[in-house]
């Protein structure tokens, strides 16, 4: 056997085009603005696919590039004033920021109607409790490609392998909303391989190439690879053992190729749907109507 393709790509382009019909239809233009703070070079990359992928839907975007020895109490002023500019919908610090900056009192200094990340604690709150509110982009962009995968989650066994605060904890949150029975594994579990083996759906995200083998899946399983890796000799690689994991899982995401391009595709649709909630009724909008949208019921 050998398993079903979840194109990544596919999924990610077709959102894409759907927002951007989406944005054309609106009476303003939604606003995204990204702050930039030092020269990480890996950081310059994701900021520029960002500001590129956000202008070709349509979103008014800025870049706020700032210098590396910028003070907390700048960037802080510098968000506060993004707060408080009704032009901009959403707002995205590009972490990691230096070391002499506090990333959680950055985080939660971003106002939680524009938190398009979805790091804010009230918004993670909200996830937490069941409630709407803002979503990571990569745990959303996993929740998008099972459902255009067709992939039954109510009553399902789901193992979330991670349980940072971006990926597995917010991951867990949503396959429990989508009804399935979620266990949550990470560095002190015991007998990793067996919990894995038990799981209908395995969404892996701990960053350690190829560690997840093709016999710690249970034949038939959906295998969805968050990990991104870069080997020495410069391929970018999954969590997941891919070629083994094939030849046994029902359906499986490639790396890359898979998660990643459905991560800034969905903060695009967090984008708008941060402007549709902010300023939806008085432009006579009805928000929660995008399409392709990832709840399940
Ligand atoms: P992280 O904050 O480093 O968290 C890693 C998690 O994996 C932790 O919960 C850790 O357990 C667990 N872990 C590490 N080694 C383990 C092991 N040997 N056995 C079991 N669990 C282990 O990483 P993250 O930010 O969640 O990212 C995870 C991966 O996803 C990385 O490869 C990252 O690059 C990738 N990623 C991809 C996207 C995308 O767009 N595709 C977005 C975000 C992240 P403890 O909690 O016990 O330490």
């Amino acid at each position: 056997m050998s398993a079903r393709i979840i194109d990544g790509r596919a999924v990610a382009a077709r959102l894409r085009a759907s927002l951007a019909g989406r944005v054309a239809t609106l009476p303003f233009r939604p606003g995204l603005a990204v702050l930039l703070v030092g020269d990480d070079p890996a950081s310059a990359v994701y900021v520029r696919a960002k500001d590129r992928a956000a202008k070709a839907t349509g979103i008014a975007t800025q870049t706020i590039r700032l210098p590396a020895g910028t003070t907390e109490a700048a960037l802080l002023a510098r968000i506060a004033a993004l707060n408080a500019d009704a032009s901009v919908d959403g707002i995205l610090v590009q972490l990691p920021l230096p070391p002499h900056i506090d990333a959680p009192a950055v985080i939660e200094a971003v106002d939680p109607d524009k938190d398009v990340d979805g790091f804010h604690p009230l918004n993670a709150g909200h996830l937490a409790s069941g409630r709407p509110g803002l979503v990571p982009c990569t745990p959303l962009g996993v929740m998008t490609l099972l459902a255009e995968a067709d992939i039954p989650l109510a009553g399902a066994r789901a193992l979330v392998l991670g349980r940072s605060a971006i990926v597995g904890r917010p991951m867990a949150a949503l396959l429990i909303g989508a009804h399935a029975t979620v266990t949550v594994a990470h560095s002190r579990t015991r007998e990793l391989a067996d919990e894995c083996r038990r799981a209908d759906v395995l969404v892996a995200a701990i960053g350690r190439p190829g560690m997840v083998r093709g016999d710690w899946i249970a034949p038939g399983a959906v295998v969805i690879d968050v990990g991104i890796s870069r080997l020495a000799d410069g391929r970018l690689v999954g969590d997941v053992a891919f070629d083994d994991a094939r030849a046994v899982a029902g359906a499986i995401t490639p790396v890359p190729g898979g998660v990643g391009p459905m991560t800034i595709a969905c903060l695009l649709e967090n984008t708008v749907t941060a402007a549709l909630r902010r300023r939806g009724a008085a432009a006579g909008q009805k928000s929660e109507t995008l399409p392709l949208t990832s709840q399940s019921p």
